[in-house]
């Protein structure tokens, strides 16, 4: 029998594959630099040099079996030790290698942390707009999905809505700061509140709700953004962290989950997490990458260009006319389609040869999404197609 969910799962691509297939498409039909495509969230920024200096020195030191080999389920000793020593160095909260969980980049860990701690008759929290993945993975686990709008102006988290939302039914919430695909970083002060929230509920409901924190771009801060440690502010807290985008290795999969020890039933959440990974057949993340881990800690891909790229876009967006709040983190702008109509406006930025992801399926209507993780060339050549997409909204006043 063929399932249904998967067939469908399988055939129709995300929002965001969509418009790349048709960049591709149209880049061969028109040449490369005519189209501008600013859909996936594909890191241009070279990885840090270390990154391929270790795998050469791993593939040159190391016995190939045990580079190529399987790890143990939960990931190398080694580099489990040598992240929870950087996690407590670095944000002064005192984790183990017990705690960690090595995974197929954040993705994997996400999927991992749902379907261990949440299933049928439940429901996950999720913050429009949000990474449109979450559903699917929310889907898997057999949980349902409860979208709860971020404050329209400030793309913060509503708290009077989150609070409203929560039920007896509600098993975890997702929280992605800094977020895609807005650019915002959530505030210490809604943070705070929000573990005050959940905490409540979880003394109301008497069940634990969990915070699942969804890190990949953790260190993709610009102007002296704070991204607050989810652990130190709530107990019940999952961490789902990925190198993809910090050290721009997106393609070779490799992050991990971190149960925070002060989870209550720590041990039992951390074999549901295992078992989870067993159960979607993870078996191990990825040997050499995981080998490489300890030698990257700390590293990041220069971020100067991402920041150089933001501030560009946005004054000249700005400038043309548009209207967007100030990304602080990750690679996003977050733009307002001028008569809400998100579909529209992507589909008008498209006869402009600018490929612009459509709200919608972030769980909001009303905006499109601008990837900047591109050359500043390339926002530089598109420039023009934005001030004419601009004329054709606004007439030629700006
Ligand atoms: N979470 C968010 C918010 C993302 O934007 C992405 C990827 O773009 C992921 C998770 C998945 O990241 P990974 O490549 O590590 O699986």
């Amino acid at each position: 029998m063929i399932r249904k969910n998967y067939e469908y799962l399988g055939s129709v691509r995300s929002a965001i594959r969509e418009l790349f297939e048709y960049g591709l498409r149209r880049k061969a039909e028109i040449g490369q630099g005519k189209v501008f495509d600013f859909s996936l969230g594909n890191p241009s920024v070279e990885p840090p040099a270390s990154v391929n200096e270790e795998l050469a020195r791993l593939i040159k030191d190391t016995e190939a079996t045990a580079l190529h080999g399987y790890t143990s389920a939960q990931g190398d000793k080694i580099t489990r030790e040598a992240v929870a020593k950087y996690i407590t160095e670095t944000q002064g909260f005192a984790v183990s290698a017990e705690d960690l969980y090595m995974t197929v980049g954040a993705a994997a860990a996400l999927s991992c942390a749902l379907s261990a701690l949440s299933g049928p008759g439940e429901e996950v929290i999720v913050l429009a707009p949000y990474f449109p993945e979450y559903k699917v993975f929310i889907n898997q686990a057999g949980a349902e999905t409860r979208e709860v709008l971020c404050d329209p102006v400030s793309f913060q988290p509503d708290l009077e809505a989150i609070k409203a939302a929560i039920n007896e039914r509600t098993a975890a919430i997702i929280v992605n700061s800094p977020c895609n695909p807005t650019g915002a970083v959530y505030t210490r002060d809604n943070l705070v509140a929000l573990a005050d929230i959940l905490r409540n509920a979880e003394a109301e409901y008497g069940h634990p709700i969990y915070l699942i924190a969804d890190e990949p771009y953790r260190e993709l801060v610009y102007g002296g953004a704070v991204v607050e440690y989810l652990p130190k502010l709530y107990d019940n807290c999952i961490v789902c962290y990925s190198f993809s985008k910090s050290l721009s290795i997106p393609g070779e999969r490799i992050g991990y989950l971190l149960v925070s020890p002060k989870v209550e039933d720590r041990g039992r959440v951390y074999a549901a997490v295992c078992g989870a990974g067993r159960s979607l057949g993870y078996v191990c993340a990825p040997s050499m990458l995981q080998k490489l881990v300890p030698a990257c800690l700390g590293q990041c891909a220069d971020i100067e260009i991402y920041d150089r790229n933001r501030i560009l876009l946005l004054e000249k967006l700005t400038e043309y006319g548009f209207e967007a709040v100030k990304p602080e983190g990750a690679f996003y702008l977050f733009l307002k389609a001028p008569d809400g109509d998100a579909e529209a406006f992507s589909e008008a930025a498209k006869r402009h040869e600018l490929l612009l992801v459509p709200s919608t399926s972030f769980g909001c209507g009303g905006y499109v999404r601008i990837s900047y993780c591109v050359s500043t060339e390339q926002i530089k050549n598109a420039l023009p197609a934005f001030r004419a997409l601009a004329e054709e909204y606004f007439g030629d006043k700006k």
